[in-house]
């Protein structure tokens, strides 16, 4: 892999790159940033770099230790990858065992610990002992979505690289020039990415089931809202099907009904899904009233019930009575 391989991101990649070509790369550094956000894949390629025999301002891709990068085949790379489990002492006992041993080809060693917010108390307090006294040919990335969760002696031992939220235009030409994503769509998955390339991608692609799951609430509210209480026997199933995503589920009918007040107030310019701009006209159509700050409001203290523990078919219920009572066709 190549750093040009990877979108975004700039300012980071000309760090990392310039650390390697002044010789002054830091022994320990924390890659910083919500998941999706391409810290593993920047991480591996970093590695790689360290370990190319060829680098200048991109590893040379074709030397044995690339090869082996790229194949994650290389004795000199250790990746903890915990999947969500937690790091335990054990994997740290592991992985200071092969810190204290000489790099098997290069004259380095790179490790990258994914999720090390997941690491025990235990695991973390062995691992400091590392970062106090780190042996001289070894780089350790750590990776994590949340760097409180860090202890701050690990954190003072370590260089932080935060990575950033890239700019919506920025996602939008990426889509369009890489993606061969048509303009008003980039928009919106760009919008729906909330600034993260790699959510955006996997929109785009479909790897991601946002816009399954856009169309599916954008259905189910027009069903609401063209029918009468009955419906609250189909909803009710539906919301129990969807109960894991409905944080995303009321998101998205946030937004859809702040499309449809804009339409009603003639700011169609604002509307986010304007691939849906002649249903939001239908639906503008059915409001009761031209202010819905109030149902945008309650839609947002459902979702924070719901992680309360509130009864959850009730507070969807509910919800739902609302909704009929803002806008009818
Ligand atoms: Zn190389």
């Amino acid at each position: 892999m190549l750093f040009s391989d990877i979108e975004g991101q700039n300012e980071i990649k000309q760090s990392l790159k310039k650390s390697i070509n002044d010789s002054s790369v830091s022994h320990c550094y924390i890659f910083e940033g919500p998941n999706n956000m391409g810290k593993y894949d920047l991480a591996l390629v970093f590695a790689q770099s360290l370990l190319c025999k060829n680098f200048v301002n991109d590893p040379c891709n074709e030397c044995n230790d690339c090869i082996k990068v790229n194949t994650m085949n290389h004795p000199d790379l250790h990746v903890v990858n915990n999947d969500e489990k937690t790091i335990k002492r054990e994997d740290i006992d592991n992985l200071i065992e092969s810190i204290n041993i000489k790099p098997y080809e290069s004259n380095k060693k790179v490790y990258i610990i994914n999720n090390c917010q997941d690491m025990t108390p235990q695991a973390a307090n062995t691992f400091l002992k590392t970062l106090e006294e780190p042996p001289k040919d070894t780089i350790i990335i750590l990776l994590t979505n949340n760097i409180n969760l860090l202890l701050p002696t690990i954190i003072s031992r370590c260089q932080v690289i935060k990575f950033k939220y890239v700019d919506k235009n920025e996602i939008v030409k990426i889509l369009i020039d890489k993606y061969n994503i048509d303009e008003e769509k980039a928009s919106i998955v760009a919008y729906y990415s909330k600034g993260i390339l790699n959510k955006a991608k996997n929109i785009a692609i479909e790897k991601d089931d946002l816009f399954i799951m856009r169309s599916d609430i954008i259905n189910v509210f027009d069903k609401i809202i063209k029918s009468d209480s009955y419906i609250i026997f189909e909803c009710e199933n539906y919301f129990e099907e969807k109960k894991v995503n409905i944080d995303i589920i009321i998101e998205i009918m946030m937004i859809w009904i702040r499309d449809v007040s804009f339409v009603r107030n003639n700011i169609e310019n604002l509307v986010i899904n304007k691939d849906y701009l002649s249903l939001a006209n239908i639906h503008a159509g059915g409001m009761k009233t031209d202010d819905v700050d109030e149902l945008i409001q309650y839609l947002q203290s459902v979702s924070e019930n719901i992680k309360n523990n509130v009864n959850y078919k009730l507070a969807v219920d509910k919800m739902v009575f609302k909704i009929q009572e803002v806008f009818k066709i």
